[in-house]
């Protein structure tokens, strides 16, 4: 029987990272994966999105060329299969990547269904192999909530998940999506960008509940202004072929759709892990701050433990559960830092706390904005939509959240993150010279802001 140090099981930014890290450690570490590797992410999520949502951009900025003194001779139209093979190939070079990283790095890549037979045994393709450590990075699936008539209508392939909207044949006429988290706006970006009549169903009282209010707020009007219907407080009943009824200030409404996006939530694959008796938190696995569970030598990252469901997140774990196993004792997941991004036209990037949550916890705290307005160079990219909302402690001005509605606002984030982590104050941010012109300097015109007054306000 062959036998390993790890296996882990599930190939996507948790298991991969997490199998490079521990050879690198010195481990012998075979990777399971019964797809492509790269996960959801790199497959049917984070990257194959990004690139549509460029193809749809660089769309949206040609037809508006005039406004930079471009004049152009026709028609401007789009081929969505010719976005799609754009998609298809920068997917694929990052995937191949990713196995010339793993085969580098001596991972043994074993591609097949893995099936958990104990902590320390697991079977694949008819083999069991056994391993001192588990590394379970199996993700999660989006959920098809018990709606009456959507499984049918997912049968039918008119309600769709973000996988199959990702393989669409055409870009949809109608598009209806019933969440408005991450997800849903995300599509409804890229679709109405490209022309489609988008609208959105949304349970809560706002969009991207996760994110500061005043910055939902401001983003939920600049959706609308492109073109996109928002219902929040609405919730979808029923689904009948293509027609979708929601329940919307006392009534119930009817909408019919081409398409039918449901994005309501990610479900983590814990089915087949039975077997190992695991502490559940619901369907994710419970761990602790090394990421194991509670099962010594039995790990879980990323998607499947159900804390945050982000790729960097996973990745991060994936670091945390290697660096422990291979005797780093140290190693642990601080999750009150973890970035978080919604991407579009624009996009929201926060980092830490937001107001509702400083409130909630009683801290004594300034806030402190700048909007893109002000941005010469927000002015010259003719990206005029947004600003930058800075969360410090009233004593000393350390960053305890940042938010920020920008273009390239997930770029930004990074710099308050590393402050953050080198608990910084607003003070550092605003005497650290940022280069002009760019886009970083709305984060020091806020710092100058939070500590004093900014320059160009
Ligand atoms: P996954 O990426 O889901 O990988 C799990 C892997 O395990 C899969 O490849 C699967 O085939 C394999 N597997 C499962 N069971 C077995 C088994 N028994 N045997 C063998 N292999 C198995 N996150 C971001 O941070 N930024 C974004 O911009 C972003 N955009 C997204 C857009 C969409 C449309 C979606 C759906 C998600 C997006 N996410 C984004 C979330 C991100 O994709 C996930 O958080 C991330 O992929 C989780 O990584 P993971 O390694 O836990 O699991």
């Amino acid at each position: 029987m062959k036998t390993y140090d790890i296996v882990v099981l599930g190939g996507g930014p948790g298991g991969y990272v997490a199998a490079i890290k521990a050879a690198q450690l010195g481990a012998k570490v075979a990777l399971i994966e019964k797809e492509v590797v790269g996960g959801i992410c790199l497959n049917h999520g984070c990257i194959p999105t990004k690139t549509l949502l460029k193809n749809a951009k660089v769309y949206k900025t040609i037809k508006h060329a005039s406004d930079y003194g471009v004049v152009l001779g026709g028609d401007v139209s789009f081929d969505w299969s010719l976005m799609l093979k754009r998609k298809d190939l920068v997917v694929k070079k990052l995937t191949m990547g990713v196995g010339g990283l793993l085969k580098k790095n001596g991972v043994e890549v074993i591609s097949g269904l893995g099936k958990v037979l104990s902590p320390t045994k697991i079977e694949v393709n008819g083999e069991t192999i056994e391993t001192k450590n588990l590394i379970l990075a199996t993700g999660a699936s989006p959920i098809i909530p018990p709606i009456p008539g959507l499984k049918e209508a997912y049968e039918k392939k008119i309600a769709v998940t973000s996988r199959e909207l990702l393989q669409i044949a055409d870009a949809p006429k109608k598009l209806v999506i019933i969440g408005g988290g991450v997800i849903g706006v995300e599509f409804a970006t890229i679709f109405s960008s490209l022309g489609s009549e988008v609208t959105i169903i949304e349970k809560l009282d706002g969009i991207v509940p996760m994110m500061d209010d005043d910055i939902r707020t401001q983003y939920a009007k600049i959706l609308k202004k492109d073109g996109i219907t928002i219902f929040v407080n609405a919730e979808v009943k029923a689904v009948n072929g293509h027609e979708v009824t929601y329940s919307f200030d006392g009534k119930d409404e009817k909408i019919s759709a081409d398409t039918i996006l449901v994005s309501v939530g990610m479900r983590p694959n814990s089915q087949g892990l039975e077997v190992l008796n695991l502490k559940m938190d619901r369907a994710a696995v419970a761990t602790d701050e090394h990421l194991e569970t509670s099962v010594k030598g039995v790990y879980a990252i990323g998607d499947l433990n159900g804390k945050y469901m982000l790729a960097h997140v996973a990745s991060a774990e994936g670091l945390v559960a290697a660096e422990y196993i291979m005797g780093k004792k140290d190693a642990k997941m601080r999750y009150d830092r973890v970035p978080n991004a919604v991407y579009g036209h624009p996009e929201i990037a926060s980092v830490g706390l937001t107001e509702k949550e400083a409130k909630a916890q009683g801290l004594t705290y300034k806030v402190s904005t700048f909007p893109l307005q002000a941005s010469g160079k927000a002015l010259a990219d003719n990206e005029k939509d947004g600003f930058i909302k800075l969360i410090v402690s009233e004593q000393y001005k350390e960053i305890i959240g940042a938010h920020i509605l920008s273009y390239n606002a997930s770029d930004l984030i990074a710099e308050l993150g590393v402050t953050m982590t080198l608990e910084g104050t607003a003070y550092e941010i605003a005497h650290t010279i940022h280069p002009h012109p760019t886009l970083s300097e709305i984060v020091m015109e806020a710092a100058h802001g939070a500590v004093d007054k900014p320059i160009h306000m």
